[in-house]
């Protein structure tokens, strides 16, 4: 089922392009979105609180694109996806087509423009920590990705002692998974939790070795990826009881996509 909200045809003068003149001079730009959103409620008890108001919507889009002035209409449909996104909950995906009929490009032309579908992605995450206050580093690490506004932050496992695995002597381990929405690619999303270890001042100095925060893309939508520096799902989680066992608690009927297993399937293979 697939309900969506739409808003044809927004005209709006504003004064996006990479020429000086544009900037100055200004010209029409014409605005039209989609919005997937569940209207079942609001259909049935005639309510617009279970909507989402358009008229609300074409504000919010006349000023996303009067408030910045973008060289390109790719930022500015960026942007428009990312404001609609952040600001309605029951929005899940949105289609945002921009087109500049009067484009200066010296050439007869209907219009010209950009269209662009950007979503909520749902990520696994899995959080470790053998040095310091291990509860601490844990915390303050779902704090920071809860801070973003690219980020919520929709499950959090209990934390759960365990042993170091890999052959390296080092203290005991504190881990956890959390479920997250977030709006970043894949490798945003890795650079964003990077960030977020170096604040925790990791170093990477023996490789499986003692660590005071380590986050790991375990699952990223259904996507199978095998990058130099990323791969999802992560390579070790079938087989790291530390990973499975926070996980199943949280989302044992979350695909294992590579596995081709639920991971409360995964758990019960190694448990
Ligand atoms: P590990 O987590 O395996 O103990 P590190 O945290 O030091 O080791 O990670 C080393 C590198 O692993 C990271 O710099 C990152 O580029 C890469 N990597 C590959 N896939 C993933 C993933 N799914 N999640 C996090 N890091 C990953
Ligand atoms: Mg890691």
């Amino acid at each position: 089922m697939t309900d969506k909200i739409f808003i044809d045809g927004l005209e709006i003068f504003a004064n996006h392009g990479a020429l000086r003149e544009e900037n100055v001079l200004g010209q029409k730009f014409v605005v039209s979105v989609s919005m997937e959103c569940d209207m079942r409620e609001a259909g049935k008890g005639d309510d617009l609180s279970k909507s989402v108001n358009y008229a609300d919507v074409c504000t919010l889009i006349e000023k996303s694109m009067k408030d910045s002035t973008y060289k390109l209409i790719e930022a500015a449909a960026e942007n428009i996806a990312e404001k609609i996104l952040m600001s309605y909950d029951r929005v899940k995906s949105v289609t945002v087509n921009l087109k500049k009929p009067w484009a200066p490009i010296l050439m007869n032309v209907n219009t010209v423009g950009v269209e662009i579908t950007r979503l909520w992605h749902t990520s696994y995450i899995a959080l470790g920590s053998n040095m310091g206050d291990r509860r601490a580093h844990l915390s303050e690490a779902v704090k920071s990705i809860e801070s973003s506004p690219r980020c919520r932050v929709k499950k959090v496992s209990d934390f759960i002692e365990t042993k170091p695995v890999g052959g390296v002597e080092q203290e005991d381990f504190l881990n956890g998974c959390m479920e997250i929405q977030t709006l970043y690619t894949p490798h945003e999303l890795l650079d964003f939790l990077h960030e977020i270890e170096n604040a925790h001042h990791r170093e990477r100095k023996i490789h499986w070795g003692p660590r005071t925060l380590d986050l790991d893309i375990i699952l990223y939508d259904d996507i199978i990826m095998n990058n130099s520096d990323l791969t999802i799902p992560h390579p070790e989680s079938t087989k790291r009881e530390f990973v499975l066992e926070p996980l199943n608690r949280i989302a044992p009927y979350a695909y294992h996509p590579a596995a081709r297993m639920y991971i409360s399937e995964l758990f019960d293979k190694i448990h």
